[in-house]
């Protein structure tokens, strides 16, 4: 999860240098991508306490009113507005906490967001607190699907390596995927949480009809997988992307490549792949790669692990691949 240096404009948003004709009532007119733009510092005014403190102290701060004794987190107040206006003080707040409400995910991010989809996005209160801190919610366990974190799940404080005193520095993880020693340290960092060895599911033992299914399913994804690296609209959803994926179900393992295009699968046991997709039944993926149903859906319905989080995005485009060789056969049929 560390980030490269980012600009303020992403790179992806800006325009190349390129020009197209328009027509207008029979007169061609010639339009060029121009840039127009400012850039601006913006003061943290009176939060500048609370961003700093985060950025450089790994601390999190409230305000808490002398009289009424209230802390609110983030210090939005320097003044009480329940206590006719008494200055607050600063106080700092413990790191864990629970949440005040079960977060809703998101899976399907805007663009600015779709680097770090999947993502909770949910209000805790820190011990210490009286009011909810709005907060980012992550978990080291693979990807994060619903039930995870809910109203009242302990979370703990997460802040990232490189900090520039912004709210995205920290988000939340739940405090039972933590080491007792890791639950009491205070700033504690991205980089100190093994995001590694995510729990992966452990399935029975295989009975003969499972070998069957899984013999039978793997064929079938064989097929598709060759029909797809055949299609040019198909490989449209996987270009310039590269992925070795180990997939583990009850009846045995195997391996998908994904290739600037290319799709391929093979029986075999990968020693380092990208990432591990487990899902009991075979079907599932057979069923998905046949866009009969999505594969997204498989995840978030828990019938489907992956084991980084991030990998979301690359089972968004399975299913695009699933989708555009869909509709590639469904055009051929019609002609
Ligand atoms: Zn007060």
């Amino acid at each position: 999860m560390t980030e490269k240096v980012q600009k303020v404009i992403p790179d992806e948003y800006i325009p190349e240098v390129r020009s197209r004709v328009v027509t207008i009532d029979n007169k061609d007119y010639l339009l060029q991508n121009d840039a127009m733009f400012t850039f601006y510092e913006r003061s943290m005014g009176e939060f500048s306490p609370f961003f700093l403190a985060i950025k450089d102290e790994k601390k999190i701060l409230g305000c808490k009113c002398p009289k009424c004794g209230i802390v609110r987190v983030p210090p939005m107040v320097t003044h009480c507005p329940d206590c006719n206006f008494t200055p607050t003080e600063l106080v700092e707040v413990e790191q864990v906490g629970k949440m005040n409400t079960t977060p809703p995910i998101t899976y399907f991010a805007t663009s600015m967001f779709l680097d770090k989809a999947p993502f909770g996005r949910g209000r805790v209160i820190l011990n210490g607190a009286d009011t909810a801190l709005s907060v980012m919610l992550y978990t080291t366990t693979g990807i994060l699907v619903p039930g995870l974190i809910k109203k009242g799940t302990e979370v703990k404080v997460i802040f990232g390596d490189e900090r520039i005193g912004q709210i995205t520095d920290i988000y939340c993880v739940p405090a039972s995927e933590l080491t007792p020693e890791q639950l009491a340290k205070k700033g504690l960092q991205e980089s100190e949480l093994n995001w590694e060895a995510p729990k992966e599911p452990e399935f029975p033992e295989a009975s003969d009809e499972d070998m069957a299914v899984y013999k039978q399913s793997l064929k079938e994804m064989q097929a598709l997988a060759a029909e797809m690296s055949r299609s040019k609209r198909a490989r449209k959803a996987i270009e310039g992307w590269k992925r070795d994926i180990a997939v583990k179900t009850k009846g045995g393992e195997f391996a998908m490549y994904i290739d600037d295009g290319d799709f391929k699968i093979e029986e075999k046991k990968l020693k380092s792949p990208d990432f591990v997709m487990a899902c009991e039944d075979p079907r599932t993926l057979l069923d998905g790669l046949m866009y009969n149903g999505a594969i997204t859906d498989s995840v978030i319905m828990k019938r489907l692990w992956i084991s980084k989080n991030l990998e979301f995005n690359t089972i968004f485009k399975l299913d695009r691949l699933a989708r555009f060789l869909a509709r590639e056969k469904k055009e051929q049929a019609v002609k």
